[in-house]
């Protein structure tokens, strides 16, 4: 569904991303690992066409992202921080996105109304809370139902009854097929909510099985 071939990214100096090659398939959730820095976001910015690599192909259920935009409908994506603008109001920035994708008709409010936007929709952006925030940016990459989820640290910043719906709204989510992508560094969160691991050291694949052959074996290593 996702495929990423052969793909390079320095930035400057720094490589960040050395020939790295995966695939992604339909129905799996992925745990995407490693140490701070080792290019997770990058990675993941690479498939959202937020980086650019400098060498490598994307291509997204079959159309390379350097074609045109289209693959970006089946993509929802939930950053590691939300950036909005800080005097739009919560009510407003649903609105835009809707405005956005015109030919969606249904939307997914699940975690709209576990979370209560609506009441809050007249706050301004800029006055949220980090974890508010992180539940507005939650909610907007489910809301137009995507086949791909993408999501950087979704329970960083939570509380815990926050996480709890996130977590359940993911679970349900992959048992309804879809291709999701998570990176954490909370280990207990991955084990519960993907089924394969891919850790990335140094801008490269260095394990790419499932989680429970990383569980084997880091707890062989105990
Ligand atoms: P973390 O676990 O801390 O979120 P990560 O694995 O997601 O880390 P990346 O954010 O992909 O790491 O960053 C990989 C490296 O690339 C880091 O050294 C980072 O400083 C650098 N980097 C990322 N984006 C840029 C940029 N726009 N300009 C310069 N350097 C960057």
């Amino acid at each position: 569904m996702i495929t990423v071939n052969s793909i390079f990214k320095k930035f400057g100096k720094l490589e960040v991303l050395k020939d790295f090659t995966l695939n992604f398939e339909r129905g799996n959730s992925y745990a995407i690992m490693g140490p701070n820095g080792s290019g997770k976001t990058t990675l993941i910015k690479s498939i959202l066409g937020m980086v650019l690599p400098d060498k490598g192909e994307i291509l997204v259920k079959g159309l390379s992202i350097k074609g045109s935009n289209d693959y970006r409908k089946y993509l929802g994506y939930m950053p590691q921080i939300g950036r909005y603008p800080q005097n739009m109001k919560i009510g407003q920035l649903f609105s835009m996105m809707k405005d956005m994708r015109p030919e969606i008709k249904t939307y997914d409010l699940d975690l709209v109304e576990a979370y209560e936007l609506d009441k809050i929709k007249d706050k301004s952006l800029g006055t949220l809370s980090g974890g508010t925030v992180q539940k507005v940016s939650a909610a907007l990459a489910f809301l137009f139902n995507p086949e791909i989820l993408i999501l950087d640290e979704p329970t960083a910043g939570l509380d815990p009854i926050a996480v709890e719906i996130l977590k359940s709204k993911i679970k349900n989510e992959r048992e309804a097929g879809k291709l999701i992508l998570v990176t954490s560094h909370i280990l207990s969160d991955l084990e519960e909510l993907t089924n394969h691991a891919i850790y990335i050291f140094e801008g490269e694949v260095f394990f790419n099985d499932s989680i429970e052959s990383l569980k084997e074996i880091t707890s062989e290593e105990k």
